[in-house]
């Protein structure tokens, strides 16, 4: 069987590019989505006309229990899981003091508590089969933190201590943990940046564009195929944050 892929906040921007063109690279794809059902239905369909069959799968991954039953599906139907992406985040810009605690609460549930117990879940079937690939979709605000996104920005760092961590524990087993930290990706994410933002933006990247989700997804399949690279925050962001 191909190798069995979970990627997380499947039914739009990135996660919905990354289980496109895996799936058409011939992976087992198993698509989650929280809201945007016809979206998911329409990724569904798309790669049906074109002979393909993926799964996708509603759950709110700020939800524990929402997690484990897609984890418990994925197992019951295929044994096993391959890969783990943990890509489904959101993003607020709020001044600190404005951010309230349900901002926080919802924050830290779904870019980060999500990341917490569906790699849990998953690495007890990884450990198993002593092999593994999870992969968190981080940020530079991660690295650099983001003004106006404390909340974002201590998410994403999070996830990058946990990717650190993970990866000495389990590097024995044969299961690699890395993080992603995208630079600014043209997504709905973005949706709120006038032609003004992003021109400075672009101004300020030294290959002068925008990041697509493709270049995520490039970054990815690569991570999945590589045998020695685990525990690292690997940037794509066309040269804006150099460390
Ligand atoms: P996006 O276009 O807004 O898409 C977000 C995806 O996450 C959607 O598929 C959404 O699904 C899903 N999602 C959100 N909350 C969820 C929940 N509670 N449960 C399950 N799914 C949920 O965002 P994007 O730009 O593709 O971002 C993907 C990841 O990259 C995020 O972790 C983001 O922080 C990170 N990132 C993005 C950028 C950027 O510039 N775009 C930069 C750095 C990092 P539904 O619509 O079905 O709810």
């Amino acid at each position: 069987m191909s190798k069995v892929v979970i990627i997380t906040g499947a039914s739009r921007g990135i996660g919905r590019d990354v289980a496109y063109n895996l799936a058409i690279s011939g992976y087992t794809i198993i698509a989650n989505y929280n809201n945007s059902e016809e979206k998911a239905l329409e990724l569904k369909n798309k790669l049906k006309e074109k002979g393909i069959e993926i799964d996708i799968f509603k759950a709110n991954v700020a939800n524990k229990d929402e997690i484990v039953k897609l984890i418990n599906f994925v197992i019951e139907k295929y044994g096993k899981i391959d890969v783990l992406i943990n890509n489904a985040g959101i993003s607020q810009e709020k001044l600190f003091t404005d951010i309230t605690d349900e901002d926080f609460d919802i924050m830290m549930k779904t870019n980060l508590y999500s990341t917490f117990y569906a790699t849990r879940e998953t690495v007890k079937h990884m450990l198993k089969e002593k092999s593994g690939c999870i992969i968190n979709i981080s940020s530079i605000y991660g690295l650099t933190g983001g003004s106006c996104e404390v909340h974002y920005s201590m998410a994403k760092a999070g996830i990058n201590g946990l990717t650190k961590a993970l990866a000495k524990e389990l590097g024995p087993s044969n299961i690699r943990v890395n993080s992603i930290a995208p630079g600014a990706i043209d997504t709905e994410m973005n949706k709120d940046l006038s032609e003004d933002d992003w021109k400075q933006i672009i101004e300020e990247t030294p290959l002068m564009k925008k990041g697509k989700p493709i270049d995520i997804t490039r970054c990815i399949k690569w991570l999945i195929e590589d045998e020695f690279t685990t525990g690292q925050v690997i940037s794509p962001n066309g040269g804006l944050v150099i460390t």
